[in-house]
């Protein structure tokens, strides 16, 4: 019942780390809206969620787009009334050698992770100030606090993101706003499917607990930030990586 009346937005949730977020605060009893790019796959996930006693709904969002992000919210305000929470958590790789990376995926990456946060952030802050409260949470990354061999665009924008997270925490604060991150560790989803059988062994050889994580680890971290638990953590980067440092 943590999050019982609340309102939640969460992007890049018909999947992954984004879809465990949303079960776990459908589960603290949030009205949650499952926000993602895939139409088919975010549908689904909503009409899984749906449960007696809250409201689930799925809106489809282009984060990277201004007008599709200020109609999600529009959305959610016309559906639920308003928003409590919004976890920024929509995002892509498009890895690759600094010289071979390509303008394309320099600008995919940031159009998706760091202004895609900006997009949502800024037209759901709006109302959050008309209500005088509200919390969001950005998902940031170990890359974006250690950078890493091969993502000179994603830890731009991780990077990008706990600038982002600092400078509302202190913008919104005075408001009522809460501003938190997230930074996962290697997470068990679609996004590290990619990575070699190699890499992952030895950065799970590398963490102390072991293990790399599972999107239930994440979405656990979502959830107390988002909650009352967490009402005087602002600003912060709760990292959930087993220890590891990169
Ligand atoms: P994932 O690829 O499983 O899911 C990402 C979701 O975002 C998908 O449902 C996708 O459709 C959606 N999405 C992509 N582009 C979008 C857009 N333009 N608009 C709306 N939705 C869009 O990834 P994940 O592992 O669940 O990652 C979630 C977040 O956590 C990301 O921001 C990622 O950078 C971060 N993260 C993941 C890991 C990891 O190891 N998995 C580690 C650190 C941080």
């Amino acid at each position: 019942m943590r999050l019982s009346n609340r309102v939640a937005v969460i992007t890049g949730a018909a999947r992954g780390i984004g879809k465990k977020t949303a079960e776990a605060f459908v589960g603290a009893r949030a009205d949650v809206v499952v926000a993602d790019l895939d139409a088919e796959a975010g549908q689904e996930t909503a009409n899984q969620l749906k449960k007696d006693g809250v409201r689930v709904t799925f809106i489809k969002v282009d984060v990277a787009d201004t007008l599709s992000a200020k109609a999600m919210i529009e959305k959610t305000i016309e559906k639920f009334g308003k928003i409590d929470v919004l976890v920024n958590n929509a995002g892509l790789t498009a890895d690759g050698f600094l010289i071979k990376m390509d303008e394309a995926q320099w600008d995919q990456v940031i159009a998706v992770n760091l202004k895609g946060t900006f997009n949502c952030a800024r037209f759901a802050a709006d109302a959050m100030v008309k209500a005088g409260s509200g919390v969001i949470l950005n998902a940031t990354s170990i890359v974006g606090r250690y950078g890493n061999i091969g993502q000179t665009n994603y830890a731009a924008t991780k990077f990008g993101v706990i600038g982002l997270t600092k400078s509302w925490a202190k913008e919104l604060g005075p408001q009522g706003i809460r501003v938190n991150a997230v930074a996962p560790g290697f997470t068990k989803t679609e996004m590290i499917s990619s990575v070699p059988e190699k890499i992952l062994d030895s950065i799970i050889k590398k963490t102390p607990l072991r293990r790399l994580g599972e999107a239930e680890d994440i979405a656990k971290a979502y959830l107390f930030l988002a909650s009352d638990e967490a009402s005087f953590i602002n600003g912060e980067v709760l990292s959930v990586d087993g220890g590891l440092v990169l």
